[in-house]
């Protein structure tokens, strides 16, 4: 099928009613409806590449984040986010990123039958292997070989190590992940080796160094500059040739909804207009360092906005004056904070095990920046889901990382408010459901096998 059609079908099927009226206009001066769309579709396909060093390849600078397709009662409609996902390969878009738990396993189910009618060929797949789900050496195959069938492949493109950290990591190292990685690679399982990550800085820089990676993945946004691997770890790998695929570009939804007011008028002061989401996707891709960044989309508007961005951009194009007006944002931002935490990371390691920057950061999205998954993001990452628990009721007053706060926080104070807002029974109730959906996910896994 050619774009033109699809591009065509797209708009009908969407009940467009510009399709129509290009449909009768077409009739009615005799043009030929399939070269129009045709051409439209390639007036759209211009999005820009960026090459992957170590293989060449050239991948779309907008990947398709899977973890947001658009979903009524907890279950993917299936129609729309296949629509979508073709739709945006037909517009240039060659990077499809998911994972094992994306909508409790649907998502990628949903892309083995998107991919379907000759789409597979169109893109590179990425997904990744859940670090908390290996209990022993086997699973990490045992996990691929399900992935593959859920996906209806024969190889993974892009296959990465999930949610790196200091633990998981270490997690990882103890099964031997590496034979294993090579063991696939040998078999023509997986392509491309990579991992994603949440740790800290110093993690981050010997995680890279551990192991000739092809690609990596990591948060970063305008807020998040120096969380995190941070700029440092972006350029630390960029100087090793590691392509760096960005994710949270718009902070879970925080740099492009809900806009506090007087951050939304400093941007309507600037003198380009464009929206808070595109001032942060720009800011983004304004990096040389950056292959790629993912977007969870789940309108079209979304999607259109995104790729019209993303036919524009260029590296190293934002003039001082845009520069300016994203760091006076962050500097607003910054004092909007709840609690002055910079992230510096001075107190810690704290003997009990608290995560103490990580539960401000989160504390202050919730409350400050009204990031609506906030807490969910505490409970998976500080209440011992994806990782070892750190949240901030393990605190037990012992002051050892109070004098070494710069910003002078009487931390267990600040700690005890965040335990009362971010925990409680829900918290418990939380990660109970997910260990027990993580080990059934194993079960089934296992059973497949066994099928
Ligand atoms: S006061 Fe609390 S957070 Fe600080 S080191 Fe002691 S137990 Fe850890
Ligand atoms: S030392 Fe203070 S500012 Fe730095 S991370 Fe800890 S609480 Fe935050």
């Amino acid at each position: 099928m050619t774009r033109g059609i699809c591009l065509r079908r797209q708009l009908f099927f969407k009940g467009n009613y510009v399709c129509v009226e290009i449909e009768y206009s077409c009739v009615r001066y005799g043009i030929n409806r399939t070269m129009f769309y045709g051409r439209v579709a390639k007036e759209l396909n211009n999005v820009k590449y960026r090459k992957v060093p170590k293989n060449g390849d050239k991948l779309s600078i907008l990947g398709y984040g899977t973890m947001r397709f658009p979903a009524k009662n907890g279950r993917i409609i299936e129609q729309k986010a296949i629509a979508q996902l073709r739709g945006a390969i037909d517009r240039g878009l060659n990077y499809i990123d998911t994972a094992y738990p994306y909508h409790a396993g649907a998502s990628e189910v949903l892309i083995g039958k998107a991919l379907k009618d000759g789409y597979r060929e169109k893109v590179k797949i990425a997904t990744k292997l859940p670090p908390w789900s290996v209990k022993k050496a086997e699973d990490m195959e045992m996990i691929l070989n399900d992935q593959l069938n859920k996906l209806q492949v024969d190889c993974i493109d892009y296959y990465l190590l999930h949610a790196l950290n200091d633990v998981n990591w270490k997690r990882l190292l103890e099964f031997g992940v590496f034979d294993f990685l090579e063991e696939q690679k040998k078999k023509g399982k997986i392509i491309n080796i990579g991992f994603s990550f949440h740790g800290d800085k110093d993690t981050f820089k010997e995680i890279i160094d551990a192991y000739d990676w092809v690609f990596c993945m990591i948060q970063y946004n305008f807020l998040d500059e120096n969380y995190q691997a941070g700029r440092g770890g972006l350029e630390y790998a960029y100087d090793k040739d590691i392509a760096v695929m960005v994710m949270e570009p718009l902070r879970g939804g925080t740099l492009a909804n809900g806009i506090p007011e007087k951050i939304q008028a400093k941007y309507d002061k600037a003198q380009i207009k464009r929206s808070p989401a595109e001032w942060a996707l720009r800011w983004i891709w304004n990096h040389k360092e950056v292959t790629l960044l993912l977007s969870g989309m789940t309108e079209d508007a979304h999607i259109d906005e995104n790729l019209k961005i993303a036919s524009e951009v260029e590296k190293d194009s934002m003039a001082k004056g845009e520069l300016k007006t994203i760091d006076e944002v962050k500097k607003m931002y910054e004092d909007m904070k709840k609690v002055p935490c910079t992230s510096c990371r001075y107190c810690i390691p704290c003997p009990f095990g608290v995560d103490i920057p990580r539960c401000f950061e989160l504390f202050n999205a919730k409350n400050t920046m009204r990031v609506s998954k906030a807490k969910k993001f505490y409970w998976f990452q500080l209440g011992g889901i994806t990782s070892k628990k750190a949240y901030a009721s393990l605190c037990r007053d012992c002051g050892v990382c109070v004098p070494k706060c710069p910003q002078n926080i009487d931390i267990p104070k600040e700690l005890f408010m965040v335990s009362k807002e971010m925990e409680g029974f829900t918290m418990k109730i939380a990660v109970f459901g997910a260990n027990i959906f993580f080990a059934f996910q194993r079960k089934l896994a296992i059973w497949r096998k066994r099928k």
